[in-house]
């Protein structure tokens, strides 16, 4: 939908840079593009003055109706309920506080997040970092800052994997993305360099081969996708994959679990089973953690368990992801497995329930 408002040719629509340059980034040049009532429209432009809109042409264009229930819309449109003041955290998983030097986030043994960029080609509503939307921080690393981090890993010999997020880190010009993988690659301790970008999904239109082989110029390299909806694996998303997996870079996919987006065994089926249709690898399926601007998005944590449930045994092995959630206080992630232990027998044996639901003993 919404694609006839630019009356573009295709190969500029085609074009990662015209995506850009054509962002939507204010409520008013929304209203232009999807008819909102004006009570709606006073409520997204309150937002956008707390958490900003931004919304690439070609995201907008996957939505199939200006319904605001839209799975698409609901994660690009602001919600009046981003302003609601409950319990939600701006950092709830204290990223601030395990940064050791600048942009950079050291939790768990061998692997360490490095946050190299604040800009989105989408501002998810969803988005567990909505706080640097605004933040003074600076959107690109400095020189400066590369070193530090680049010194920290050298310090650190147990490091053998850099995550590179964001923001979104792929939305950083080439010369810098270029500067960073090469100064993590230099590293002799990290073996390998794991991007963390939402653009397979958002800017497909990003990944032309020659920009996959820079990702894949340094140690090797693994992309991280962030699909929600099968709405959003289109066939530009596919040949997004394509060329990643020819520069050799193999690609898996996290997803969050979102009240009235996802949040049903159906949808989720048609998401992992199309994923790897694309020859991605569903890797994590993460519950809303509490963030500010975001509770409403959340799910009970049981419902990721229900839905697994339901899956499990009924699509591809390949496709189900595991089921997490972050701890408070930044103490790491949490693996969730449906439980599929029932009662005992008469006989004392173990009954385990089979996923068409029967009960079987199995007790070596
Ligand atoms: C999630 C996360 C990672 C990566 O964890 P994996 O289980 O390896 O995917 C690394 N660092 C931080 C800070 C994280 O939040
Ligand atoms: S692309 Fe990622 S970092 Fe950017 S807004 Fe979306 S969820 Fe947040």
């Amino acid at each position: 939908m919404f694609k006839q408002y630019w009356q573009t040719e295709s190969t500029r629509w085609s074009d990662w840079r015209w995506q850009l340059k054509n962002q939507i980034r204010s409520s008013s040049e929304l209203a232009q593009i999807v008819p909102l009532a004006p009570e709606r429209l006073a409520e997204i432009t309150a937002v956008e003055q707390v958490y900003p809109l931004r919304i690439s042409p070609y995201y907008l264009s996957l939505a199939q109706s200006s319904n605001p229930d839209d799975p698409i819309l609901r994660q690009c449109l602001p919600d009046g309920a981003e302003l609601l003041l409950n319990d939600g955290q701006p950092d709830a998983l204290a990223e601030e506080t395990h940064s050791p030097v600048p942009r950079l986030v050291h939790r768990y043994a061998d692997r360490a997040l490095y946050i190299s960029n604040k800009h989105c080609a989408v501002h998810c509503r969803h988005c567990m970092r909505k706080r640097h939307w605004c933040s003074e921080m600076a959107s690109q690393p400095s020189n400066e800052e590369i070193a530090q981090a680049q010194k920290y890993l050298r310090e650190h010999p147990e490091l053998r994997e850099i995550l590179i997020s964001g923001g979104d880190p792929l939305l950083l010009p080439e010369n810098k993305l270029h500067q960073l993988i090469e100064a993590f690659s230099a590293v002799p301790n990290i073996e390998i360099l794991r991007f963390g970008s939402r653009l397979p999904a958002t800017l497909p239109q990003r990944f032309t081969p020659r920009f996959c082989r820079l990702l894949a110029s340094g140690k090797p390299a693994w992309l991280v996708s962030h699909f929600n909806h099968p709405s959003e694996l289109t066939i530009e998303a596919a040949q997004a994959v394509e060329h990643l997996l020819q520069a050799g870079i193999p690609v898996l996919n996290q997803t969050v679990l979102l009240k009235g987006i996802n949040d049903n065994a159906e949808t989720l089926k048609k998401l992992f089973t199309g994923l790897l249709r694309l020859k991605i690898k569903p890797y994590y399926l993460f519950h809303a953690d509490p963030i500010q601007g975001c509770m409403h998005f959340r799910t009970g944590l049981q419902k990721g368990l229900e839905i697994l449930d339901a899956l499990r045994g009924r699509i591809s092995g390949m496709a189900l992801p595991h089921y997490a959630f972050d701890l408070p206080q930044g103490e790491g992630k949490i693996r969730l497995e449906p439980d599929v232990k029932a009662n005992l027998d008469p006989e004392g044996r173990q009954l385990y329930r089979s996923y068409q639901g029967k009960c079987i003993a199995y007790d070596m």
